[in-house]
């Protein structure tokens, strides 16, 4: 039996502030090839070039000049440099605390294989984020007018998790139909908040004393009134399921009052569309719900109808929409979309 080594867990990915190529060239013999190399580079990649060092410098064994880059450049620059190094060599090692580990334990060659001094590098030091590309298409990406917002919060994946956001977002998945997107996304940025609200939603979805049929209503109601293409997106299918028929979703969908629904229906509608609209309830439709619901469901009601208007606006500030390939919902201009 061999022993493995400890180690309670995978590491993440995470753990990856940014990557290094080491691009080696011997000055006598190929230097004009790293030149070449280094001019494709440049027109090619939003990278970091460094210093030409052409006597050996640190842990390198030969001449060579850096190439620092961020994590989403490694899949277009990495398989480029395996089909266009030539006759040189390439480390290319990630960046993390301990850089004798990430040159010596977990780089990979592209090309021959060199001596690297791997003593001469501490083994903590602190983590070296990509710097600013400085290639010539760098600056052009810069110059380009922006066309395209970036986002206000990347869409994380479950390998990005940290070991505080790791436990919430495997609760996620099991329930979740758009995964850890959504309201999710930010939430999981503060994963102790994220973890309480994650509770509150699970009361709210499947304890809650509101029948199901009622409890999605009153979520889309919030839903309309905030335009929320991912609430919509998430709810309407749950809404149609727990038996809310097709044509009160179609009817609030368009922003009308349904006309035809029945008494609990038309009690959850005018409860929640007053509380949100007038912040208040008018004692006639108070008297209607206490004729209707236990007091534990009004409270219920009024929490389901409050918790996603904290959704929308935690939908909203992120900019949030529905996943890739799918339509959103609303299709006329809002106040946001
Ligand atoms: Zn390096």
């Amino acid at each position: 039996m061999i022993d493995l080594p400890e180690s309670p867990a995978p590491r993440s990915t995470s753990e990856i502030a940014s990557f290094h190529a080491h691009i080696y060239y011997d000055p006598a013999t190929t230097r004009l090839e790293a030149e070449r190399l280094r001019t494709w580079i440049d027109e090619r990649f939003s990278v970091t070039l460094g210093r030409w060092h052409d006597v050996k410098v640190g842990p390198h064994d030969q001449a060579m000049f850096q190439v620092a880059f961020a994590a989403d450049v490694f899949p277009v620059l990495v398989p480029w440099l395996m089909l266009n190094h030539g006759r040189l060599s390439i480390l290319v090692h990630p960046n993390t605390t301990n850089p004798r580990r990430d040159h010596l334990a977990d780089p990979f060659w592209i090309g021959p294989q060199l001596a690297v001094h791997g003593e001469k590098l501490p083994e903590e030091s602190p983590i070296e984020q990509a710097p600013l590309p400085n290639t010539r298409v760098a600056a052009e990406i810069l110059a380009r007018p922006v066309t395209r917002k970036e986002r206000r919060f990347s869409q994380l994946t479950m390998d990005q998790l940290d070991e505080k956001q790791k436990p919430l977002g495997e609760q996620i998945m099991k329930v979740s139909s758009i995964g850890i997107a959504g309201p999710y996304n930010p939430m999981l940025r503060s994963p102790v908040l994220g973890q309480r609200l994650f509770d509150l939603f699970h009361y709210l979805r499947w304890e809650t004393s509101v029948p199901t049929k009622l409890n999605e209503f009153a979520i889309l109601i919030v839903g309309r009134q905030w335009r929320s293409q991912v609430e919509w997106h998430a709810h309407a299918p749950l809404a149609a399921k727990a038996g809310l028929s097709s044509e009160i979703i179609a009817e609030l969908k368009a922003g009308k009052r349904p006309p035809s629904m029945a008494e609990d229906e038309a009690v959850v509608y005018d409860f929640v569309t007053e509380l949100t609209t007038a912040k208040k309830i008018s004692d006639p439709t108070f008297a209607r719900a206490k004729k209707l619901f236990s007091d534990q469901q009004i409270v219920d009601l009024t929490a389901v109808a409050g918790n996603y208007v904290m959704v929308a606006m935690m939908l909203a500030m992120a900019e949030e929409t529905v996943p890739a390939g799918k339509e959103p919902p609303f299709k006329d201009k809002g106040v946001y979309s």
